[in-house]
């Protein structure tokens, strides 16, 4: 006889990632993570802040500051999760070595899904080791305006390969790409700088809590 239960697709724990520099975090991050976090079910949703590089975003903000505004935002959000393993370590992170940390210590028996804007998609071909991210993890790309996807070349190539739905991410570890279209706040972290630096209010963009930290360590003055 038949076991009615082995027809249905098995479903494994799902942790999704959203990475970024978070320089600082703003509705526009918090929201998206939220919505795909809704929209998708994934288990977990976890904000991962990255070291920023040297050349980004002048004046400089420590990395403890970011990862604290991360902290402040995150208050009274139990949806939402603070992951700042890339700040322990030293020097640049490349995702495929945290992908590769997270799978030692959470094993090959979950799924993992690592959260981009096409943008980042389109340059995937440029990051440390990029063909080993897909044997890490899925890929979930958030199309963004004014960004297409591509129709050759090698992003496109693997997309075709694999393209997925929201059922192969939760019968399967690693290996799919999930696009999906998604309303986008219009907000950046670059606004909210050069709004500051220049004496203006950046209030309703991002919490309040993170606004009063900004003014307290007088952050982003030029
Ligand atoms: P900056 O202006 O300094 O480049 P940013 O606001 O784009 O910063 P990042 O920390 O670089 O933020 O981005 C982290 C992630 O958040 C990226 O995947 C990026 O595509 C996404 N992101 C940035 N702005 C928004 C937004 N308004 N809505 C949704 N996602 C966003």
């Amino acid at each position: 006889m038949s076991n009615p239960s082995s027809a249905l697709p098995r479903s494994l724990k799902t942790l999704a990632l959203f990475g970024g520099t978070f320089n600082p975090v703003h509705f526009g991050h918090l929201r998206m993570a939220l919505e795909l976090k809704e929209a998708l079910g994934f288990d977990e949703m976890r904000l991962l802040p990255s070291h920023q590089p040297a050349h980004r975003a002048e004046p400089r903000v420590s990395a403890q500051a970011r990862r604290d505004m991360l902290a402040l935002a995150l208050e009274g959000c139990p949806e939402l999760a603070l992951d700042d393993r890339e700040l322990a370590r030293d020097g640049p992170t490349y995702t495929v070595d945290t992908l590769e940390g997270l799978r030692e210590e959470l094993g090959e028996e979950i799924s993992i899904s690592f959260c981009m804007g096409l943008d980042s998609l389109l340059g995937l071909p440029g990051w440390h080791r990029w063909e080993r991210l897909l044997e890490l993890a899925h890929l979930v790309v958030v199309t963004r305006p004014g960004w297409h996807m591509p129709r050759d070349g090698e992003v496109a190539e693997l997309l075709a390969r694999h393209c997925g739905t929201m059922d192969d991410i939760r019968g399967h570890s690693v290996g799919r790409i999930l696009v999906r279209e998604q309303t986008l706040l219009p907000i950046s972290a670059t606004g909210i700088r050069s709004l500051i630096a220049s004496g203006r209010s950046a209030q309703f963009l991002l919490p309040e809590r993170v606004l009063n930290y900004i003014q307290i360590h007088q952050l982003y003055r030029s």
